[in-house]
């Protein structure tokens, strides 16, 4: 089986970087978006996803550089695709109401288009051959990561916005982890709720990675490098997701 990762964008927000969260997950069958950042539509098409391709959203919070690019890409996807199976789209409580009230105001009804379902920490969810786990995070509002298994034993997990949380039993071939702050700026990580490089470390050797993606990066980190060998001090096998990083695996 082969399996793959896109990222369409790895930064915390910033004005005049189009890098907002978002990464395209493919295995077999499946074609999974995580999170949904500004301009997400076009990234997907610039790497080479078509909309029609998409199956599921799943979404962890609803801050705006994670859900916004929810709705054009609906928008487009209905318009041009008018006879799709439905797009299924998971998230957090809010969700559902987020997304009527934005379609409301735009004057636009997605019909049967879409599927929104809530998820409660610790819910799983069966997709094709994915089973997905709502993963219990600690930030600023009510967020969701994901351990997405795939049968064979890989498991991606994508946990962001956080503090370090990872539950006792996780495990995780694949950690992509809320990186936004570096060691240095421990303090702003705890007011604003999020995980410094040298944490993401710390928890990427706790669940078992063998790769770890630092992601959600300040703009203030000019250079990345100086995040990696940070959280490298824990976990060697750490790179700094950049857009349009793109990792190829076959099982
Ligand atoms: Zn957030």
């Amino acid at each position: 089986m082969r399996v793959s990762l896109s990222f369409l964008g790895t930064g915390a927000p910033d004005v005049g970087l189009d890098d907002m969260s978002a990464v395209a997950f493919r295995a077999s069958s499946s074609l999974l978006l995580l999170d949904s950042g500004e301009g997400v539509q076009h990234k997907l098409v610039r790497v080479g996803v078509g909309l029609n391709k998409l199956g599921s959203v799943l979404i962890t919070h609803l801050h705006s550089d994670h859900v916004v690019g929810l709705i054009p890409l609906v928008q487009t996807r209905t318009l041009m695709f008018k006879s799709l199976r439905p797009l299924s789209i998971y998230g957090p409580p809010g969700l559902e109401k987020f997304l009527s009230e934005s379609f409301n105001s735009l004057y636009f009804d997605p019909g049967n288009a879409i599927e929104i379902q809530e998820l409660r920490e610790h819910e799983e969810v069966r997709l094709g051959e994915l089973t997905i786990k709502a993963e219990p995070l600690d930030h600023t509002v009510i967020t969701l990561g994901y351990s997405i298994s795939v049968d064979r034993g890989f498991s991606l997990c994508y946990l962001t916005d956080t503090r370090p949380t990872a539950r006792d039993g996780l495990r995780c071939s694949i950690l992509i982890h809320d990186s936004t702050f570096s060691w240095v700026d421990l303090e702003k990580a705890v007011e604003f709720k999020h995980t410094t490089a040298l944490e993401a470390g710390i928890i990427a050797s706790k669940v078992g990675a063998k790769l770890l993606f630092l992601y959600h990066i300040s703009s203030r980190y000019r250079d990345r490098g100086f995040l990696e060998s940070e959280a490298r001090r824990f976990h060697p096998h750490t790179y700094a997701a950049e857009k349009y990083t793109y990792v190829n695996l076959s099982l």
